[in-house]
């Protein structure tokens, strides 16, 4: 079967997803990941086809290169696989890359001239895109960006208020989750495409959390700016907190850079709030008013940025909830519709509870919709296009 391997790189696994090719589609047909990529490395592989589940423990760190190869190898010697291209999650192509590209030297030198930018994420996601060229250099490879979709918004959304210098040192707002939002566009199309043609906010909310503006399925504005922590408090990351806030921390408070990184990116938002998890579905279930403030917190900022974000669209004809709490939280959805009932949404509580997929009521002026997002499909997508299939 000819079959796409995509690739989703993070700093301690690396995640997979194996798609078949029929024609111009693509169907999953195998998922998994090398967890714990810096310790006691295990490999679990789901296949849908097979009904299997497969699980190998390796006793060691294998690290980004080895279970790089581990992977290559497996599929390798897979008589059913025939391997046409991999496709990669790269989380910042910078203003450079604003579609999906093909991998070639001069490329990788780009995504890691890139690393300064996103030093937590980029390294990890460029290390399979090293070891493959080195171990299979003719299997095509396409990197497909978090920033890419946000290129169209307009030069004002994408400025900071700073001096001309200092922007020029690439200090600009890029966004992130732009697979997630090209996928939700692409969806929106077929499900109502009154909205997609229209002004739709989209809010993905899974650990990480932004929203975006669409107009006619094009990005206008978006939550999160030159890294991913500018917007929506999320499971562990802040949010936006004034810069002021931070310089006080490193000037009165006796708090390093580092120190300061761990704080907003790992012991605040849900969990720094609640003090008890980041996880939403441990909120939701605890009695804590902690938790109930840290679960409200978050809502009034997403009410707020849909303000800006209708500021930004001039109006509003539809909303998208997806990732982990869009998809599945009935409690987060309600309150944003509450909260939102000003820019003319009604929420169907009963269409809300059966996670929809509309659930805004009949009379509503502005649409709500539950879609679940697919990046992973995306960058299969992407990576067929890419090569020319
Ligand atoms: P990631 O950004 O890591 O891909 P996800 O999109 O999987 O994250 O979202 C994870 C979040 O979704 C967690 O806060 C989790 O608690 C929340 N979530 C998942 N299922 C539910 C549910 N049934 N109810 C409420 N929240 C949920």
């Amino acid at each position: 079967m000819s079959s796409l391997l995509v690739l989703n790189a993070g700093s301690s696994s690396l995640k997979f997803s194996l798609y078949g090719v029929e024609g111009a589609a693509v169907r999953l047909v195998r998922h998994g990941q090398v967890e714990n990529l810096l310790g006691n490395s295990r490999l679990v592989i789901d296949d849908a086809d097979a009904g299997t589940h497969v699980t190998q423990e390796f006793g060691e760190a294998l690290g980004h290169h080895r279970a790089t190869a581990l992977l290559l190898q497996r599929f390798a010697e897979d008589p059913s696989i025939e391997l046409l291209a991999v496709g990669h999650r790269v989380v910042h192509g910078g203003t450079r890359y604003a579609a999906p590209v093909r991998v070639d030297d001069e490329v990788v030198a780009a995504l890691e001239a890139l690393v300064p930018l996103a030093p937590l994420h980029q390294p990890h996601n460029v290390a399979p895109i090293r070891a493959i060229s080195a171990l299979a250099p003719a299997l095509p490879q396409v990197a497909c960006f978090d920033t890419a979709f946000h290129r169209t918004q307009p030069e004002l959304a994408q400025m900071y208020a700073l001096p001309a210098a200092i922007r020029a040192k690439g200090v600009r707002r890029y966004g992130f989750h732009g697979l997630s939002y090209e996928f939700i566009a692409g969806r929106l199309k077929e499900l109502d495409a009154g909205a997609a043609g229209g002004r739709t906010v989209v809010l993905h909310l899974g650990n990480g959390a932004s929203m975006c503006a669409l107009q006619a399925g094009r990005s206008i504005a978006t939550t999160m700016g030159f890294t991913a922590l500018e917007g929506l408090p999320m499971g562990t990351r802040s949010g936006s907190v004034d810069p002021g806030a931070v310089m006080y921390l490193l000037d009165q408070c006796g708090m390093d850079v580092r120190a300061v990184e761990h704080l907003l990116y790992h012991e605040s938002g849900l969990k720094g709030v609640s003090e008890l998890s980041s996880d939403m579905r441990s909120l939701e279930a605890s009695g804590d008013p902690r938790a109930a403030l840290a679960i409200e917190l978050l809502c009034y900022r997403i009410g707020r940025e849909l303000g800006s974000l209708a500021a930004a669209v001039g109006g509003l004809d539809a909303l998208v909830f997806t990732a982990g709490i869009g998809e599945n939280s009935v409690r987060v959805r309600s309150r944003v519709g509450s909260l939102a009932a000003w820019l003319g949404l009604a929420v169907n509580e009963e269409a809300n509870r059966r996670h929809g997929p509309l659930i805004s009521a009949a009379h509503s002026r502005v649409r709500a919709w539950v879609i679940p997002t697919d990046e992973e499909l995306m960058i299969a997508q992407h990576t067929l296009v890419e090569i020319g299939i």
